[in-house]
């Protein structure tokens, strides 16, 4: 009888189901397990809720995925230390190779004075508030009307396009350490909120940053053609930056709120031919209520992997091959040993890194290295196979928890599309895992 490998891929985020993908056209079975009750990880609960077009394309591609009856989708499970399953167990029921795929759920702070104040939030925590993903969808976020984000990619994009599109708030201040020419963001993604720039305060910015850009080679008359625009912010709603600034503490005021983000001007100076900023111990107070960090993620250390510096420790060999193996191995520093048939990919490789195709790209090559190593290993008969699913489920069950399948999934994209059409959307989604898993029932019991 033919043997075949079994492998368990933690989190179904673009990663996982990609990987799933690869691994199972490879002729493995893969076990899913994912802690958000639906597939998709931020490509479901990330990408801004009104791409449409690419929402629904990665939707089908991820069903189709799904559909191979060699994948067996456990939703619902998150894995990790005091989770319903940790790595351990997953090892003791002996897969042939465990690939996490979690993404970067960890995450990061800068450590400011007073970054415990009512109205501090991670971009990722709101982001998942206004893509509705429970129980993140339930949670009150303290905005206010004036806002600080720090950072300046496409995150701080999206959640200024929340905030001064939907919420409607009078005023966003992106706080950024460099000046305009060192922005993350895409242009095209910028398009949303231009509209709300406040093109004369860009340009009293860019003037008192100038005798700084000049000092490392920037050309000042460029960058104001480039970064003003005509006219004033749409419908009073402005979005302003403050370049060249540091955040140094977050002032509350005496309910314990946000009253002021305190930065510290920088300069900039040339290092190895980056500009690098340097603080000029000059503070001032930008007055906000609410203040947002949009400054990437870290890995979720409670997931089980060796942990340093907000990523899982990878071996820092170069071994012979493309992609190097290496780069997928968990690896522990103190033994100096790799977790023999564990890999990672993706987010939880590479936190924060890229787009849907990155992350794809990067769970393709690592499956190439997980199917090199399934192919000098032993497989497992069907019924060893269905066994250790089996036990999988069995372990979930005794404690408590409730798991979705596949057919679960459909039956609630079902019941959420048929609500959409009812309130003349395109997209609808149950804000908690109760109702989530309310409807899964009442639908099962309607059959
Ligand atoms: C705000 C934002 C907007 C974005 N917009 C775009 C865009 O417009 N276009 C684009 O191409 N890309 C966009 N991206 C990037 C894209 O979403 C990522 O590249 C991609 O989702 C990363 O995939 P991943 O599978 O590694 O991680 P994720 O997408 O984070 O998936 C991780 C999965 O793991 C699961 N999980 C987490 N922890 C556990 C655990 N302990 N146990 C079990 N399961 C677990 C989660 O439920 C999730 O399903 C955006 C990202 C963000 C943050």
């Amino acid at each position: 009888m033919s043997k075949q490998h079994l492998v368990a891929v933690i989190g179904a985020g673009p990663a996982g189901l990609y990987g799933a993908r690869k691994l199972a056209e490879a002729g493995h079975r893969v076990v899913l397990l994912n802690r958000d009750i639906k597939p998709g990880g931020l490509a479901e609960y990330g990408i801004f809720p009104d791409k449409e077009k690419m929402k629904t394309g990665l939707r089908k591609q991820f069903k189709r995925i799904l559909a191979d009856p060699k994948v067996f989708y456990l939703g619902h499970v998150s894995v990790g230390q005091d989770k319903a399953l940790s790595l351990r167990d997953l090892q003791a029921i002996g897969l042939s190779a465990i690939v996490v795929t979690a993404g970067a759920q960890g995450t990061k702070k800068l450590g400011l004075n007073g970054e415990d104040s009512i109205g501090v939030y991670h971009a990722k925590d709101v982001v998942y508030h206004f893509n509705t993903l429970p129980p993140f969808s339930l949670q009150q976020y303290e905005i206010g009307r004036r806002v600080a984000i720090i950072g300046m990619g496409n995150v701080m994009v999206d959640v200024a396009n929340w905030l001064l599109n939907h919420r409607k708030i009078d005023q966003v201040v992106v706080v950024a350490r460099r000046g305009p020419i060192e922005k993350a963001y895409d242009d095209g993604e910028f398009d949303v909120i231009e509209p709300y720039l406040d093109n004369a305060d860009m340009r009293r910015e860019i003037e008192r940053i100038s005798p700084q850009l000049t000092a490392v080679g920037q050309n000042v008359e460029e960058i104001i053609q480039k970064f003003v625009k005509q006219g004033e912010p749409a419908e009073g709603r402005r979005l302003q930056f403050r370049y060249l600034c540091s955040p140094i503490r977050v002032i509350a005021n005496d309910q314990g709120r946000v009253a002021a983000l305190e930065v510290e001007e920088n300069l900039m100076v040339l290092q190895d031919g980056k500009t690098v900023a340097k603080g000029t111990g000059k503070l001032s107070a930008i007055e906000v209520d609410c203040v947002i960090y949009a400054i990437g993620d870290q890995v979720d250390p409670s997931l089980g992997l060796p942990f340093s510096r907000g990523a899982f420790v990878t071996n820092p060999e170069k071994l012979s091959g493309d992609p190097n193996p290496a780069a997928y191995q968990p690896y522990d520093p103190e033994t100096k040993q790799v977790l023999g048939g564990i890999y990672v990919a993706g987010w939880s490789r590479n936190a924060s890194v890229g787009l849907v195709g990155v992350a794809k790209q990067d769970a393709e090559r690592g499956m190439k290295v997980v199917n090199q190593y399934l192919a000098s290993k032993e497989g497992f008969t069907a019924g060893e196979m269905e066994a250790k699913i089996e036990a999988i489920i069995d372990m979930l069950q005794k404690k408590g928890a409730s798991v979705v399948t596949k057919e679960d999934v459909e039956l609630l994209e079902g019941a959420e599309q048929e609500e959409a059409r009812k309130r003349h959307t395109w997209d609808f989604k149950f804000p908690s895992d109760e109702k989530l898993l309310e409807v899964i029932d009442a639908r099962k019991a309607a059959r």
